[in-house]
């Protein structure tokens, strides 16, 4: 709390954004005229600046939260991040015996103790690598639970269904190639996913953005693929799906499609180097599906005697190099 001295040889400012006259201690802003902030000194109406926030811990002994350890903001009044009476959750940071009491953070940064500053070191024979692994077996799970959450979606056309990318893998297993089934998407209720099957295990998914929806489960009036426009799921599929298909079918039955086990680069080069063997004079080249990338296949051709490959993308226009 500022007392006399302080008080006298105080200097107010008026805030440019608000045209208002602010309080140098408690830094209260709202007054409109300078004699209103001095009426506010002498009226003994300034609490001062706060410095920071007792506590009380669970076992009653008391604490204190020093203002800069608030939180990793800047924080002018406590107030505006708690309140009295309100449990918040802190990291002791030192304890004083003598005075029987505690000091405290309630920082994000120090509550995470991403740099094992604060938490008790792990013993020198502590598996490291195996709590590593354990974080990483967590995560590859909690990835592959959000793979399979969606919204259900209320869509009438034959080809949608409330299913999973995986369950929609396992029911095309036995669809034609060229054969797509539309789906919700992970990305969220205006979105949806195509999958087509490109060929035997082998599935592109086309992201669809829906625009102009009546609620978050019906289609959208207008569907985006990238910056085309399409008016409804049959134009998706006769105008994007089908011509993508039937130019994947255009290739395998291409007289240089060779099958590489999805586009296995080893597998190209040792077929190209065994031709080459046969007709050296000959630049050989073949074109095979490729698994890593779905809707692309490989080209790949030897020149003299280095393998080169390169991708070839299926568009619903033809064929794009790389
Ligand atoms: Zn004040």
């Amino acid at each position: 709390k500022p007392e006399g001295d302080q008080l006298d040889q105080a200097n107010p400012v008026r805030k440019e954004d608000t045209g208002l006259w602010q309080c140098p201690f408690c830094l209260k802003n709202d007054f409109p005229e300078l004699s209103e902030v001095w009426n506010h000194f002498d009226a003994g109406g300034c609490p001062g600046q706060a410095t920071g926030v007792r506590i009380r811990l669970d076992n009653g002994i008391t604490g204190y939260i020093h203002i800069k350890n608030l939180s990793d903001k800047h924080v002018t009044d406590p107030e505006e991040r708690v309140s009295r009476g309100q449990m918040i959750h802190c990291r002791i940071t030192k304890i004083d015996v003598e005075r029987f009491s505690i000091d405290a953070t309630s920082k994000s940064s120090d509550l995470l103790d991403k740099n094992h500053e604060w938490r008790p070191p792990k013993d020198p024979f502590y598996d490291h690598e195996a709590e590593a692994k354990d974080i990483k077996i967590e995560e590859d799970a909690k990835k592959i639970k959000q793979r399979q959450t969606y919204i259900k979606r209320v869509i009438v056309h034959p080809a949608f269904h409330n299913i999973s990318f995986v369950e929609a893998e396992k029911i095309m297993a036995n669809m034609e190639q060229g054969e797509c089934i539309i789906r919700p998407s992970s990305k969220g209720a205006d979105h949806l996913t195509v999958t087509w099957k490109v060929a035997d295990g082998i599935y592109q998914h086309i992201d669809v953005r829906e625009e102009n929806k009546e609620n978050a489960f019906s289609l959208g009036q207008s569907l985006w693929i990238g910056n085309e426009e399409f008016e409804d799921l049959d134009e998706i599929i006769a105008r994007h799906v089908n011509p993508m298909a039937a130019h994947a079918r255009d290739l395998f039955s291409f007289r240089y499609y060779k099958d590489t086990d999805g586009g296995l680069k080893d597998k190209a080069e040792e077929f190209l180097k065994e031709e080459k063997k046969k007709n050296p004079q000959k630049i050989h080249y073949i074109i095979s599906v490729s698994k890593n990338y779905p809707g692309k296949f490989l080209l790949s051709y030897l020149p003299r005697n280095r393998c080169k490959h390169e991708l070839i993308t299926v568009t619903p226009e033809g064929f794009r190099f790389r």
